[in-house]
């Protein structure tokens, strides 16, 4: 089994400290020589400048291969189309495209009148442009929107024959939730790299609230070992240890790419990469 291909997903500081935090992530995992890095868009466009500040400054310091992510939500087609073309003015040369979530406190996603009204157009308008790859979101556990077990499948297939080239998983806990996603895709004919998310677990309370609000269900397993693993102060070694099997589990069922969310906190994710036989040596022989 060869050592993985990976990308890392962070997210634009808020604050200098924030800055600082960031800023040490890209340079503990830059050595990994990551295929791309990504940068999230806060919810509403809310760090649109951000974003686009995160990227550029990684981009320019690191060289390395950013993507940012762009979603449809409270801004119009223009708009959103002059941010992606800033990118490109800048040199960004892939995009995530996403719908987005509803806004706080509404319960559905609702366009903006002049806007996007899905992510299948954004795909298809940033498409047109020629100017990026373009990588989506795509969920093996269903997404809260999906109206039967196999739409986030169809929907995918339309994300991909929009003009999208690959697609980052939402996390999930067990690998069979992966590979079972995986397969429904082949049977529905999308040939496009689907890259595993993957979430090492820094705080389980934490990713338990989110998985809750991502309607990823929680094994009752990982609950209980988690308990036991706070309780003896253990919980980065079960953590790394579930982590490292997870992606293990996936690269010997030919999963060959893994996009980890890093929350801008690189111990547990170099750790996991180290575990798998990537570290700075083996990523300067595989660039060489
Ligand atoms: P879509 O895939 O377009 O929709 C999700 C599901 O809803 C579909 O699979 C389908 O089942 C259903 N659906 C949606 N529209 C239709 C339709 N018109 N017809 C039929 N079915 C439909 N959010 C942010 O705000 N900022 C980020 O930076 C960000 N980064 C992310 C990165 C990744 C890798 C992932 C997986 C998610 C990210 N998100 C981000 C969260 C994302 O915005 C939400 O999950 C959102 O609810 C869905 O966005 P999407 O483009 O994946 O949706």
């Amino acid at each position: 089994m060869s050592t993985p291909r990976v990308s890392f997903e962070f997210f634009p500081p808020r604050n200098l400290e924030a800055s600082f935090k960031l800023w040490e992530t890209v340079q503990m995992l830059a050595p990994l020589a990551p295929s791309f890095v990504s940068v999230t868009y806060g919810a509403g466009g809310t760090t649109r400048k951000l974003t686009h500040e995160a990227v550029t400054t990684i981009g320019r310091n690191f060289g390395l291969n950013v993507a940012a992510h762009l979603t449809c939500v409270d801004a119009t087609r223009a708009e959103t189309l002059e941010i992606a073309n800033a990118y490109a003015d800048a040199g960004v040369k892939e995009i995530v495209a996403l719908r987005g979530d509803a806004p706080k406190g509404a319960t559905r996603f609702t366009p903006h009148p002049d806007g996007f009204s899905d992510s299948v157009e954004l795909i298809a308008a940033l498409a047109d442009t020629g100017k990026f790859k373009i990588h989506v979101g795509a969920y093996p556990d269903p997404h809260p929107d999906a109206t039967s077990p196999d739409a986030d499948v169809v929907w995918l297939k339309r994300k991909i024959d929009a003009g999208a080239s690959s697609a980052l998983t939402q996390f999930f806990f067990e690998p069979e939730t992966f590979l079972r996603f995986r397969d429904s895709c082949a049977r529905h004919g999308i040939s496009a790299p689907i890259l595993p998310g993957i979430l090492p677990i820094e705080n389980w309370d934490g990713v338990k609230r989110f998985a809750a609000r991502c309607g990823t269900p929680v094994p009752g397993w990982m609950d209980e070992a988690f308990a036991a693993a706070k309780r003896d102060g253990r919980e980065d070694l079960l953590s790394i240890a579930l982590c490292t099997e997870l992606c293990d589990t996936l690269l010997s069922e030919g999963v060959t790419d893994l996009h980890f969310y890093t929350l801008n906190r690189p111990h547990l994710t170099r750790d996991v990469c180290h575990a798998l036989g990537l570290s700075p040596e083996v990523a300067l022989e595989k660039v060489a």
